[in-house]
């Protein structure tokens, strides 16, 4: 009696220690959420800010009849223009990012051809990365099936193919690749551009991260890409690796679940 009793005890002890442990956890979890939340507003407001300020102050000095030669009145509207798509790049990277954010309710969920897609994309951007002087390779198996959300794919292919050109120097080459492995459909895009260092690869999928360098810094860009690259593939539960070296160039690879 007396050890069924003590055994009674230990369960009830053992009970209330791991529903704790469980509620402290849950909290943990979710007061690093909000937090992380409260970090992404006040870094979209920053973002949002700064060609806003731009804009705003052209505008002003022109309206104000200050500025009375037509080259600087050119060069100006010229820029509140420049600060007008940028600040328009980014509205549309925060309403793909917050899409995510509502995760799959928000997804139309179908079978995709993730060829099909690949190239769609592949064939919207060749134009730029012509202009660039880089050059395009597109090697696809087709017939490639996934389950997933198509503006959401498109997007993660855009994002990858859109930084390959961005972060590679003429005459560079970019190459965008479907294969089939097993029960998986591998997307990767090669470029042979700046790389990047190994200590900066795991922070480049945060949100509103850019690597330092002079031609990231040069370079137009949210640092929302990877983010939502990221966030489409977990959605997907597919996974993202990166494979760089600085000066030779990097491999971005996301590995989807072969559609039944
Ligand atoms: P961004 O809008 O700055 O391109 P991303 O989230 O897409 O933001 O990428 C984050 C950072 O990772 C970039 O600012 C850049 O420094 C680095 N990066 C991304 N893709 C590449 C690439 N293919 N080659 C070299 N650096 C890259």
């Amino acid at each position: 009696k007396t050890s069924i009793l003590y055994g009674l005890v230990l369960f009830s002890l053992l009970t209330v220690l791991f529903g704790s442990l469980f509620v402290f956890r849950s909290l943990t979890q979710e007061r690093r959420l909000l937090s992380m939340k409260a970090n992404f507003l006040s870094s979209v407001s920053h973002e949002l800010k700064t060609p806003l300020t731009s804009i705003k102050m052209f505008a002003e000095m022109m309206a104000k009849g200050r500025v009375q030669k037509m080259e600087k009145i050119q060069e100006y509207s010229g820029l509140i223009g420049k600060e007008s798509t940028r600040l328009e790049n980014l509205i549309g990277a925060i309403l793909n990012y917050t899409r995510m954010e509502r995760g799959s309710q928000a997804f139309h969920w179908e079978r995709i051809d993730m060829a099909q897609c690949a190239e769609k994309v592949y064939n919207a951007l060749l134009h730029i990365a012509d202009d660039r002087g880089i050059k395009m390779d597109l090697e696809i198996e087709r017939g490639n099936f996934v389950m997933g959300d198509y503006t959401s794919l498109y997007s993660l292919a855009q994002n990858l193919i859109e930084n390959a050109i961005k972060y590679t120097n003429p005459p560079g080459h970019v190459t965008v690749r479907v294969k089939n492995e097993l029960d998986k459909v591998v997307f990767s895009v090669t470029d042979t551009g700046i790389g990047i260092a190994s200590s900066e690869q795991k922070n480049i999928f945060n949100d509103f991260y850019r690597v330092g360098d002079e031609m990231t810094r040069s370079t137009k860009g949210s640092g929302l890409g990877l983010a939502i690259v990221k966030r489409v593939a977990e959605a997907h539960k597919a996974d993202v690796s990166v494979q760089s070296k600085p000066g030779k160039g990097s491999t971005f690879t996301v590995r989807l679940r072969k559609a039944e």
